[in-house]
């Protein structure tokens, strides 16, 4: 395989070869990982799982899949050593890189949050001044303190940040929280959210022309897949004379398809609904007369 080397206008030294795979970084092990994996296996993309091994090429598409610590990632994708990377927006903005934002892809929803002891009191972000703080954001949560013109020592810490209350390190944390069940376990409550977050991708902002290809027909895969999990298939049975009522509530993709059923004066209509719009259309559908409703999840939805 020959190899080579180009500059970009930006002086970035970007490695070629005749194969010119795509280097995609997803977290190795950790929340994101699994899904990471899910979403390109879904986008049709078949690779070995990285057991051991910290990367893995593609057999069916030219990409190859680098595993690596989250944190990690920004850095190496602003510099060139991967392409493109799949991780948590929090961390994207947490380590401030020079990186471009190509998509946002609805899962690892979660938000970062500024939480102290369950039993203090908390009077508002006054509480902050001359506290001691323990988190893993030590950039964003100095822009927060900055902002709201509060003095703060910040206590850097890798992981396990709820336990710093706990053991006398820290008077408050300033963590990921979803659910907020670990807070709880942990004696904690959430007082204010710096930001809320979501998995996305970022890609470096000096590839060549055909690595754009490759990332354009990957985040085509990814809008359909994503758009397939965000939407569900519809059939139901309506009388004929409900037809236009149950039109208007079901918009579609087009326009629903309208087949004649055996029993005369009734049809059985398919169309495509929007999950969060699901239950509130489903009472419409009910009232409109839709009887027989079945609701079938979509593999993918191309547009
Ligand atoms: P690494 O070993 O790769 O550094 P980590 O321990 O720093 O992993 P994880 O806890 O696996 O990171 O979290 C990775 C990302 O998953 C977070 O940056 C965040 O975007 C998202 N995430 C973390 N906790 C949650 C949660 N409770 N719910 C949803 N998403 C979360
Ligand atoms: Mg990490």
């Amino acid at each position: 395989m020959q190899t080579g080397f180009f500059l970009t206008t930006a002086g970035v030294r970007h490695k070629t070869n005749k194969m010119n795979k795509l280097k995609i970084a997803i977290q190795k092990s950790g929340r994101l990982s699994e899904s990471s994996q899910k979403l390109l296996q879904e986008c049709g993309i078949r690779f070995s799982n990285g057991t051991g091994s910290l990367r893995s090429a593609a057999t069916n598409f030219p990409v190859e899949v680098l595993f690596l610590r989250d944190d990690d990632i920004p850095q190496y994708v602003e510099q060139g050593v991967a392409d493109i990377g799949i991780l948590g927006e929090n961390m994207v903005l947490e380590k401030n890189k020079d990186v471009d934002l190509l998509e946002r892809l609805g899962f690892a929803r979660c938000r970062l949050s500024l939480a102290v002891k369950k039993e203090d009191s908390y009077p508002g972000i006054s509480f902050f001044n001359n506290s001691k703080i323990a988190t893993s954001y030590p950039r964003l949560l100095s822009e927060f303190l900055n902002k709201n013109g509060l003095k703060a020592e910040i206590e850097e810490i890798s992981g396990s940040v709820e336990i710093a209350p706990g053991i006398g390190l820290a008077d408050a944390i300033c963590d990921i929280v979803s659910s907020g069940s670990t807070l709880l376990t942990n004696g904690l409550r959430e007082v204010e959210t710096l930001l809320t977050s979501e998995a996305v991708i970022i890609g470096n902002r000096n590839l060549p022309p055909s690595s754009k290809e490759i990332i354009e027909k990957l985040l085509f895969r990814i809008r359909s897949v994503k758009s397939a999990s965000e939407n569900k298939y519809i059939l139901l049975n309506a009388p004929e004379k409900s037809i236009d009522r149950i039109c208007s509530i079901l918009p579609g993709m087009k326009s629903p398809t309208i087949l004649p059923l055996a029993e005369k004066g009734w049809c059985s209509l398919h169309s495509v609904v929007r999950e969060d719009e699901f239950w509130e259309r489903i009472d419409q559908l009910k009232a409109a007369g839709a009887e027989g409703i079945l609701v079938i999840p979509i593999e993918k939805m191309i547009r």
